[in-house]
């Protein structure tokens, strides 16, 4: 991480224009001229950025570029939100809405897939554009959206006042926390006015690309409501700031319960050394590991995708290596709208008579266990 004041582009920034939500916003790079201030690049890799942002968007806010190694195109952090041509490529496999949410997708943002909740894409706007977004075919392309209008919002909220089979609302999209506090104020509010709504999450990585959006202001309206659950996403240590930190610190302390769903991504996190660093951090700052994330049959993100063995082999490093509150849950979500399918190492034999089990443990060794009969004893 560098000080912002050793970058060319920010070096005369005044702290508390650095400081500003809006500020950094509005200074977000998305053009090549201001992104060879922030990183050393070369005529090819000046002219490869400029072939993908004439198709997907770049968008990377100040923060996030103090971040990023000047030099080495393999950074973790620049691998992720700096445009690479291989994002051009566009396999057969690969669909615009890989996993058919459209399918289920009312024309006021909301996606009712599974019985008892829904998830409300309440935005296509985000602090900075990730390359291997799911959602690539609305957010990264070009004449987005924006904020949803408030008569979106208020069709979202009759939506589940009359269901009352939902319980759970997850505001994600784009990025819950885009919306003004008094919107966020809002739908919090409607929401949990609903007799039969249980709980409301916000999905959101602001916190990562903009933690200067985590100020007093929202902590206190964030206060107000409970039981309020916020998933941020990380996917590499060296996404952690201290910025990031406090912000996290500020929600947990408002009394947000907070998860982390991360992507696996090639070349990024596919490794269990850095795995295990994320999640031990994550944990330090109140952060539980909820999801793990394949990633997605998007178009263009071949070059982001890594095996399902691979990831398993991630989970086998991190189950019962570490601590059970630091491991998330590995995810499929399978194409073609079937939902998340949770992915487990084999852990569990049973023999061939189906008499005798076994289980095996972290050292790969295995165990019996004696079932009982079932049979009632007089
Ligand atoms: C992921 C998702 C949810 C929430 O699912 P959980 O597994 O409960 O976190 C809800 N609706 C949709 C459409 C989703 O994609």
């Amino acid at each position: 991480m560098r000080d912002y004041h050793e970058i060319d582009l920010w070096r005369h920034v005044k702290h508390d224009e650095w400081d500003s939500y809006a500020w950094q916003l509005r200074n977000k790079i998305t053009d090549i001229d201001r992104l060879s201030k922030v990183l050393h690049l070369d005529e090819q890799q000046k002219n490869d950025i400029a072939s993908v942002i004439k198709v997907y968007k770049m968008e990377i806010s100040p923060h996030l570029s103090t971040l990023m190694d000047p030099d080495d195109e393999e950074c973790p952090v620049r691998k992720q939100w700096i445009p690479s041509k291989k994002e051009l490529i566009k396999r057969e496999s690969e669909h615009l809405d890989a996993v058919a949410e459209e399918n289920y997708e009312k024309d006021f943002g909301v996606i009712h897939r599974y019985p008892d909740r829904i998830a409300f894409m309440s935005s296509d706007v985000c602090g900075s554009l990730c390359r291997f977004c799911t959602r690539k075919r609305s957010v990264l392309a070009k004449g987005r959206m924006g904020l949803r209008p408030k008569a979106d919002i208020d069709k979202m909220i009759s939506y589940v006042a009359n269901h009352e089979e939902i319980r759970d609302i997850l505001i994600t999209g784009g990025d819950a926390l885009s919306y003004p506090n008094s919107q966020i104020e809002y739908m919090l509010s409607k929401l949990y006015a609903i007799p039969t709504v249980e709980i409301v999450r916000l999905g959101t990585r602001l916190p990562i690309s903009i933690p200067q959006r985590i100020d007093g202001e929202l902590a206190a309206t964030l206060r107000r409501f409970r039981p309020l659950y916020i998933n941020i996403q990380v996917n590499h240590p060296n996404e952690i700031s201290p910025e990031t930190k406090k912000a996290c610190e500020a929600l947990a302390d408002a009394g947000a319960v907070l998860g982390n769903q991360s992507v696996l991504l090639r070349g990024v996190n596919d490794n269990v050394e850095s795995q295990r660093q994320l999640v031990h951090e994550l944990l330090k700052m109140r952060v539980r590991p909820y999801y793990l994330y394949q990633c997605d049959l998007s178009v263009g993100l071949e070059h982001f995708r890594t095996t399902i063995s691979k990831g398993l082999e991630i989970m086998e490093g991190l189950i019962g290596h570490t601590s059970g509150l630091a491991i998330p849950h590995y995810i499929v979500e399978a194409p073609g709208g079937g939902g998340k399918v949770p992915i487990h190492p084999a852990t569990f034999v049973r023999s061939y008579t189906g008499h005798d089990v076994y289980v095996r443990n972290f050292e790969n060794k295995f165990y019996k266990y004696v079932e009982p009969d079932m049979v009632e004893i007089p």
